[in-house]
């Protein structure tokens, strides 16, 4: 057998790798991460909300650190539309008042300075970051990884692999661990970035951010239940447009580039865009991507393995996007943590076998938040209300996914995860109120 060149390799420094590289460097693990972008979060969707529970729940030094965020959000806009008019508002899920300049549901980030932020802290942690190289192959010896082949052609050798290399799942694939999501598990979206003066931001959008539902009849979105509702992401000087639909739905595979296309065109003439936000926004790119939201939903797809021989899988490689919001970063943030753990006590013990590393799994699964992120099932449900027909049905759904009943099934993982985190040490509720502050400082 050959020698090792690192103990642990990183696949992917989009939202999880940094994370994982920067905790087993600091164990004293040799540690490399291979990125094939030039910088780290360029090929990672351009930006996105990250929800409050990954700051507090994730890893200490994002919280407590100074990271890129663009806009603290303190609530959800959701606008109903019929004939091509906004009429009617549900904006129960926010801060309220008197602590909105202090609290905040999430905060939106451009995820490649974001991404370059966690990268560079690994580094000086004491990883080594290759950028503009892809791992195209994994080694395998007697069933176990043994490291990874770039596009370079170069055998990178290793301990133990943390795959962080997001949707796609190629080396956890060529690993035997996983297959290809279905169809019906993965999310097509078109994203449209446009420049904003801030000060029409603040008037506009403020900090909310906003949802666009419509019975299927508007054609302003995908049947209900087979993909998002319009959303638009307020970021400093910038807004972000969001339209998706599942590769797959009830009547099949749908021809998605045209349909979303279709989407935007009717979109653009609902009068709040028209009149709001059209005659003040400078359209600068169109982005495609994937997300594989629902596959917490599927049992063939949940109960695929999240390690195997010589490797973790974390993040979007492991299904761990949630299922109703589609936020990934947290659990991206969460996985990686306890997967560098469960690296550092394999290579501790001198045993990387899948028999060791299934505490990983454990781990996922006994998380307060994990489990019940990618099994919520109101973004999917939506679909009774396009089978009754009902708007009111529609409405009152997008209340519990969306609106302050969220709060019903949010609450009690939310809850879960702050008494753990008190338990082992109550300062903590200090370290979240300083990040508040703190993060609208940093915004302000
Ligand atoms: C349209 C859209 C909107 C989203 N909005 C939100 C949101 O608002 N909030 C939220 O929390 N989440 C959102 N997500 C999900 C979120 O982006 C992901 O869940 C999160 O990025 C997952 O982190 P990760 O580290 O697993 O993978 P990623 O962040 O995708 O990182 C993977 C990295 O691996 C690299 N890579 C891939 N293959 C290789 C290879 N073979 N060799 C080397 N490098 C490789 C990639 O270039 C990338 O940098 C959204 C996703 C999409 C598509």
């Amino acid at each position: 057998m050959s020698a090792v060149d690192y103990d642990v390799i990183v696949v992917g420094a989009g939202f999880g790798g940094p994370v994982a590289a920067k905790r087993c460097a600091e164990a004293g693990l040799s540690t490399l991460i291979l990125e094939r972008a030039s910088t780290p979060g360029q090929k990672v969707i351009s930006s996105c909300t990250i929800p409050f529970y990954g700051f507090l729940f994730g890893p200490q030094w994002i919280r407590d650190g100074d990271p890129p965020i663009e806009r603290p959000i303190t609530g959800i806009r959701n606008f109903f539309v019929r004939d091509g008019k906004v009429y009617a508002t549900d904006n129960s899920f926010r801060v309220p008042g008197p602590l909105a300049n202090r609290l905040a549901i999430g905060y939106t980030v451009y995820c490649r300075p974001f991404c370059t932020w966690l990268a560079e802290r690994a580094v000086e942690a004491g990883a080594e970051l290759r950028t503009s190289v892809a791992a195209v192959d994994v080694i395998m010896e007697s069933g176990a990884v043994k490291g990874v082949v770039t596009d370079g052609g170069e055998e990178l050798r290793c301990r133990l692999l943390i795959d962080a290399e997001g949707v796609q799942n190629i080396l956890a694939r060529k690993a035997g661990i996983r297959k290809t999501y279905r169809p019906e598990a993965v999310e097509l979206c078109l994203l449209y970035d446009f420049k904003m003066a801030k000060e029409d931001i603040d008037r506009i959008c403020g900090y909310q951010i906003e949802y666009y539902w419509a019975m299927p009849e508007e054609k302003i979105i995908a049947p209900l239940g087979e993909g998002s509702a319009v959303y638009i992401f307020p970021y400093r000087e910038s807004i972000h447009m969001t339209i998706g639909r599942f590769l797959k739905g009830e009547e099949g595979v749908p021809v998605l580039a045209k349909e979303l296309d279709a989407y935007y065109r009717r979109f653009f003439q609902v009068d709040r865009w028209r009149e709001m936000y059209a005659p003040r926004t400078e359209l600068r790119a169109r982005i495609w991507d994937t997300c594989p939201i629902y596959a917490g939903l599927y049992q063939d797809m949940r109960s695929m393995p999240t390690f195997g021989d010589g490797v973790l899988l974390i993040g979007d490689a492991a299904g761990l996007e949630a299922a109703a919001i589609a936020d990934g970063v947290p659990s991206a943030w969460f996985s990686a943590e306890m997967a560098a753990e469960t690296a550092i006590e394999a290579l501790r013990a001198g045993d990387t076998g899948a028999s060791f590393l299934s505490r990983y799994q454990r781990r996922l699964e006994e998380h307060p938040l994990i489990p019940a992120l990618i099994s919520d099932t109101h973004r999917r449900d939506l679909a009774w209300a396009r089978w009754s027909g009902d708007e009111a049905e529609m409405r009152r759904r997008v209340n519990q996914g969306w609106g302050i009943r969220l709060m019903g099934h949010l609450a009690l993982p939310v809850l879960r995860a702050v008494y753990r985190e008190m338990r082992r040490d109550p300062r903590v509720l200090k370290n979240w109120l300083d990040m508040f502050n703190r993060y609208h400082r940093l915004y302000a």
